[in-house]
């Protein structure tokens, strides 16, 4: 029998972390950040068709102390890649990035020195959005991913926890075999 159960009707129960994880997921504010053609599928969801004001998101920060989300939309160039990072750097905590496109997530179809191969070199990214470009309805879903993600999120000792499991779960994967011929030196 749990405590609910005592309890007069309207009385609900819960933790702080999930109450920070709701408030938390109901307030990203993103900052705007274009760089390319993906950029122009990101203005269309804060249009009145794709309406990301459903979720509070209408204000696209201009600075980046008053933001928590970046979404990084189009290829990256080596130029920008140092502002990109001081504006991460910026944004108040805790962050977030969503890699719109396949340009910013891996560099996509420009494989050459101008441009970084894949924003994840720059800055930690939390969702990897595909597509070429991606479309409002994938960004919307990507936003929802990232508020379940938001949500779950643990504080304090618990994600001290969770950081270290997850890193011994990746030290304790297997490399991949490597087949070297007989008298190879590697
Ligand atoms: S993924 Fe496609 S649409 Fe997006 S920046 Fe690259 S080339 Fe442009």
């Amino acid at each position: 029998m749990g405590l609910e159960e005592k309890l007069p009707s309207g009385v609900l129960l819960t933790s702080v972390e999930k109450a920070a994880g709701w408030a938390r997921a109901r307030s990203v504010w993103p900052a705007t950040f274009g760089l390319a053609c993906c950029a122009i599928e990101l203005m269309m969801t804060g249009g009145p068709k794709h309406d990301l004001a459903r979720f509070g998101m209408e204000r696209a920060s201009n600075t980046p102390r008053q933001a928590d989300l970046m979404i990084v939309a189009g290829r990256v160039s080596q130029k920008m890649a140092p502002v990109l990072r001081q504006i991460y750097d910026q944004m108040s905590d805790p962050k977030w990035v969503i890699s719109m496109g396949v340009c910013a997530s891996s560099g996509g179809m420009f494989n050459n020195y101008a441009i970084v191969q894949g924003v994840d070199h720059i800055v930690p990214v939390d969702i990897y959005l595909p597509g070429c470009p991606p479309r409002p309805e994938m960004l919307l879903d990507s936003i929802v991913k990232l508020h379940d993600k938001i949500m779950n999120m643990k504080l304090g000792k618990n994600r001290e926890r969770e950081i270290t499991e997850l890193e011994n779960a990746r030290l304790g994967l297997r490399p991949l075999h490597l087949a070297v011929p007989e008298g190879t030196e590697l």
